[in-house]
């Protein structure tokens, strides 16, 4: 009872790699992360729906359609807001198509649930868990002091003086360019 080769190649899923410099921050920084600065110039894992799966896929949302606009719109409200404290509207406006309710099981255990269109569940929790960052680490939410990346990290250093996405990609490159060792800013 052996499958033929092509069956069992479509049951093999698709893993697709993580091209990105920057990986593992809390989830909405996470999707602040979709994009990054390369040799090639700015890239976006979600421009379309092959990257959108698999950015859903490592955070769990393997039930969410992979449908980019919404979780592209999300990213640039948050990414505002992060720049701007008082630039409030887009996050507002994504936090307005969802709410959170707790669902109670028999047995005692409950979830919390998202009402929303399922294109916008993911957006809103992002919205959402954004929103609680900032209550609780606000201080720690930093964009990457070299001025040419667009990365986004919380600093869970002991004193709280993380500067760079890393020491390897913007740190170091930083040094060369205080020490003489490299003219020109960043570019790629
Ligand atoms: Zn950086």
């Amino acid at each position: 009872m052996s499958c033929s080769p092509v069956f069992e190649a479509k049951l093999v899923s698709v893993s697709v790699a993580d091209p990105r410099p920057l990986t593992g921050e809390p989830l909405p920084l996470d999707l602040l992360n979709t994009t990054w600065v390369s040799g090639d110039g700015l890239q976006d894992w979600l421009a379309g729906e092959r990257g959108a799966r698999a950015w859903l896929d490592q955070h769990g949302f393997a039930d969410a359609p992979p449908t980019p606009g919404p979780l592209r719109e999300t990213r640039e409200a948050l990414r505002a807001l992060l720049l701007d404290r008082d630039a409030v509207a887009g996050v507002n406006a994504v936090l307005a198509r969802g709410g959170e309710r707790p669902v109670l099981h028999a047995g005692g255990a409950h979830e919390r649930r998202v009402d929303a269109e399922p294109e916008w569940r993911v957006p809103w929790t992002c919205a959402s868990q954004l929103v609680a960052l900032l209550e609780t680490h606000g201080s720690r939410v930093r964009a990457c002091a070299n001025h040419d990346c667009v990365l986004w990290f919380l600093d869970t250093s002991r004193p709280g003086t993380r500067r760079w996405c890393s020491m390897a990609a913007c740190g170091n490159r930083d040094k060369a360019v205080r020490h003489g060792r490299v003219k020109s800013p960043l570019k790629s």
